[in-house]
């Protein structure tokens, strides 16, 4: 379960982590009512679960609680990367001296927790991390030791930081780990952490927490589980209610796979042709016809797919299912959108053959498909 910046800024406040004077709002009057709370300059900020708001529009500064208001209006109830934005948080302004990242995830190799921290945060740390590897610290928790004082003093040495500022660096960090030990998290960040003046402030927050261990988080649930959904667009509900695992993505090529380790490698190759995935979307196993159907009809509807792409491993789905879904979707009629097809496995020359009648190629392999799906994605022959 993945919280809203406001959600994980609540729980890092139980923690005692520092975080900037603000509050949720719902409409424009209720951010200007929380601006004049605040007095002084504000930062409105898209409560939708995903990063790079910043960069996206998402996060407005505004002088006074009348331009507080504005923002609010600008944001709420527009798509933000898909997302429909419900909820602004207008915080205090803070006037920033350094940026810096903090984080604590867990790392499958060494099974334990790691703690990440670099000098430059703020910006993307996926893109530092490849940049410039040696600027993100990376600290293997043992989990029977901890991560105590002395090891969390070292990594604000690490910084740069002494004295005061490294002491109150150094809580931080600890107390990040507390949390995301105590809260289960798969995934914690505070991404900028932000140095004003001489303390530091969460300027933003993330946390992720372990869908199997949500038993033990059953308030938080209660209190947030409603924020999953709220995240997602219309098409993402709507599949989410017919059983699909649907993600949008920014891309054109609409994919369709079944299984998620087929659909992902599907997403792979088309990014290695050189396509953008428009959406990820795995039909699960066994998938019967109208689920196909369905799938399909999501995508025709879909503006921003321009062409789609099928790769079905047959097994328990049976091919001349899928292949009637196919046909299915396409004769309800709605736009026309090429269609390119692989299938393989359990009733394979039913399907062929099924498609074929319709009027639909097959493709041998999955890179023939992914290939020929980015070049009609670029309005390009076969
Ligand atoms: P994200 O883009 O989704 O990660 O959203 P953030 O909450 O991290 O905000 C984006 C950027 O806005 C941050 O990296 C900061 O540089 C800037 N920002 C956010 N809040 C403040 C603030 O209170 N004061 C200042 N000066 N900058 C802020
Ligand atoms: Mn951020």
């Amino acid at each position: 379960m993945r919280l809203l910046e406001y959600e994980a800024k609540e729980v890092f406040r139980t923690f005692q982590i520092p975080i900037p004077r603000g509050d949720v709002a719902e409409s424009a009057e209720e951010a200007v009512r929380v601006a004049e709370g605040i007095g002084g300059p504000v930062v409105v900020k898209a409560q939708v679960p995903v990063g790079g708001r910043g960069k996206a529009g998402g996060v407005i500064f505004a002088e006074n609680p009348e331009e507080a208001g504005e923002a609010a209006s600008t944001l709420l109830g527009r798509g933000l990367r898909g997302l429909r934005v419900r909820r602004v948080l207008v915080e205090e302004r803070l006037r920033i001296d350094r940026e810096l990242y903090l984080g604590l995830t867990v790392d499958r190799r060494c099974r334990s927790y790691v703690f990440l921290a670099s000098g430059e945060g703020g910006v993307d740390i996926e893109e530092v991390a490849q940049r410039a590897p040696e600027k993100v610290i990376k600290y293997a928790i043992d989990p029977l030791e901890g991560f105590r004082h002395h090891h969390a003093r070292g990594v604000a040495k690490r910084l740069g930081f002494s004295g005061g500022l490294m002491m109150k660096l150094s809580e931080i960090a600890k107390r990040l780990y507390e949390m995301g030990v105590e809260m289960d998290a798969e995934l914690t960040e505070i991404n900028p952490l932000a140095l004003v003046g001489e303390g530091f402030v969460a300027a933003d927050a993330r946390l992720n927490i372990d869908d199997n261990a949500l038993f033990r988080h059953g308030d938080l649930v209660q209190r947030y589980g409603g924020g999953e959904l709220e995240g997602l667009s219309e098409a993402e509900r709507e599949a989410r209610g017919l059983g699909l695992t649907y993600v949008e993505l920014d891309g054109d090529i609409g994919i369709i796979g079944n299984g998620a380790g087929l659909t992902m490698a599907t997403l792979d190759t088309v990014n290695f042709y050189g396509g953008r995935p428009g959406n990820f979307l795995d039909l699960g196993g066994g998938a019967p016809p109208e689920r196909v159907e369905q799938a399909i009809t999501l995508l025709l509807n879909n503006r921003r797919i321009r062409v789609i792409l099928l790769n079905i491993l047959g097994g328990i789905t049976r091919c001349d299912e899928i292949a009637r879904g196919i046909v299915n979707a396409r004769r309800k009629g709605g736009p026309i959108k090429p269609i390119v097809v692989r299938i393989s496995g359990t009733n394979e020359e039913e399907g062929i053959r099924i498609l074929a009648e319709a009027g639909l190629e097959i493709s041998g392999s999955m890179e023939e498909a992914a290939e020929r799906a980015v070049a009609l994605s670029r309005g390009g022959q076969t």
